[in-house]
């Protein structure tokens, strides 16, 4: 099984520690080791006026199938804080955390659309990935993490944090 890549995103609280504390959690999904991208922050994309996000990509092979993944997401997300009760659209939060590429898989699922259904428009999770992985094609198109990079229309600023 190849690696399947995921995103982290923030705005609330100790970003930091958040996604430091994320990733370890992170580690009960996965039979290897995380690829990390360096930290980015980014512009907020829709939503109401609200800080800079923080920006992460990891990736790994799975140890689950993709479902049963995304609910751990979920849980680690409740155990950062997030609440999905109170929270806007798009708006403030403690931890984010989407499933981005799973490997040969397209899905149309709206619990879980595979590849994720924004990536493509979003520079703010291109920009990181690109990083770890740009030769990689992405599921259902026939262009890689880089070329769909150089191409990404979205003007929404994003900065590397990290030397
Ligand atoms: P967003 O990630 O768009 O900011 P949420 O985290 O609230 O917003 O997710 C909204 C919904 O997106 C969830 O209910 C989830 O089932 C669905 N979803 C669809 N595809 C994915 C994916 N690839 N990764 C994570 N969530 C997804
Ligand atoms: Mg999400």
């Amino acid at each position: 099984m190849a690696y399947a890549w995921f995103s982290l995103g923030g705005n609330v609280g100790d970003v930091d520690e958040t996604f430091a504390s994320a990733r370890r959690a992170l580690r009960d999904l996965a039979v290897t080791p995380p690829r990390v991208s360096p930290m980015y922050a980014s512009q907020p994309v829709g939503g109401p006026d609200q800080p800079p996000f923080i920006n992460q990509v990891v990736g790994f092979r799975p140890r689950f199938s993709p479902h049963a993944t995304l609910r751990g997401l979920w849980h680690i997300e409740r155990d950062h804080g997030r609440s999905r009760a109170t929270e806007v659209r798009w708006g403030p939060r403690t931890l984010d955390l989407d499933i981005l590429i799973w490997p040969e898989t397209v899905s149309a699922d709206p619990e879980l659309t595979l590849p994720h259904p924004r990536l493509l428009a979003r520079r703010f999770v291109l920009t990181p990935l690109a990083t770890v992985a740009p030769d990689l094609v992405v599921p259902g198109t026939e262009r890689t993490v880089a070329q769909w990079l150089a191409d990404c229309p979205d003007t929404h600023w994003v900065k590397r944090l990290d030397p």
